[in-house]
């Protein structure tokens, strides 16, 4: 169990569970090939099974960390930052975005999209979970929808969920690592046949790097 004052700072986004933090290259998405700092934050119940970061999950097992710090540590390394998780809605991140703009970094969130929108962002990716649906205000502010494909059913989610974003959200199909060989083509038939839609891998991945 936290203490009190610091489970009072997590209540209100003045501390984070941190996961981890590191400095690498976008691997996915819009901004792929780009320096960033990532910020993982822990705590996501939304239960993807194929979830890559399952560690991520539980809150308690990631250290409360003032934001202060976060945000002094970024600032050595990056002027964009990637806020990702677990899930980073489940917390407010009004306090954490406040710093690092203040700082005048680029600010990006991975979201699932489960839970209110907090924060100042600059880039939100939504990547939609069929186990726990976005809210409307996330599918209206989002700037890129990002569907991770496991099996052939994805892509008419896919479909039903561009419709929920707005006109100029760039589209993203992207397979899931462990079924990549068995995805891509279907993938690509469909971005050929799609145009609107993009391919996005997990570069990272490729690279050998976090
Ligand atoms: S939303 Fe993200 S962190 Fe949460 S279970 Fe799904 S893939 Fe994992």
């Amino acid at each position: 169990m936290l203490e009190k004052s610091i489970s009072q700072a997590v209540e209100k986004g003045e501390m984070l569970p941190l996961m981890e933090e590191f400095y690498t290259i976008q691997g996915e998405g819009s901004h792929t090939g780009k320096a960033a700092y990532f910020i993982r934050v822990g705590g996501c119940d939304v239960g993807c099974h194929w979830c890559d970061v399952k560690e991520s999950w539980d809150p308690e097992k990631h250290p409360p960390t003032a934001v202060d710090a976060i945000v002094a540590n970024a600032a050595k390394y990056s002027k964009t930052i990637v806020v990702t998780g677990g899930e980073p809605l489940t917390w407010d991140m009004g306090p954490l975005t406040t710093g690092l703009k203040n700082e005048g970094m680029q600010v990006h969130i991975e979201t699932s999209g489960a839970y209110p929108l907090s924060g100042t962002w600059d880039w939100i990716c939504l990547s939609p979970k069929k186990m726990k649906m976005p809210l409307p205000e996330v599918y209206e502010a989002a700037h890129e929808l990002k569907v991770i494909v496991f099996n052939r059913h994805d892509f008419a989610f896919a479909k039903a969920e561009a419709e929920k974003v707005s006109s100029n959200c760039k589209l993203y199909l992207q397979p899931e690592w462990s079924v990549r060989e068995k995805m891509i083509p279907m993938i690509t038939e469909f971005v050929m046949d799609n145009p609107e839609w993009h391919v996005s891998l997990q570069t990272h991945k490729y690279l050998n790097i976090p």
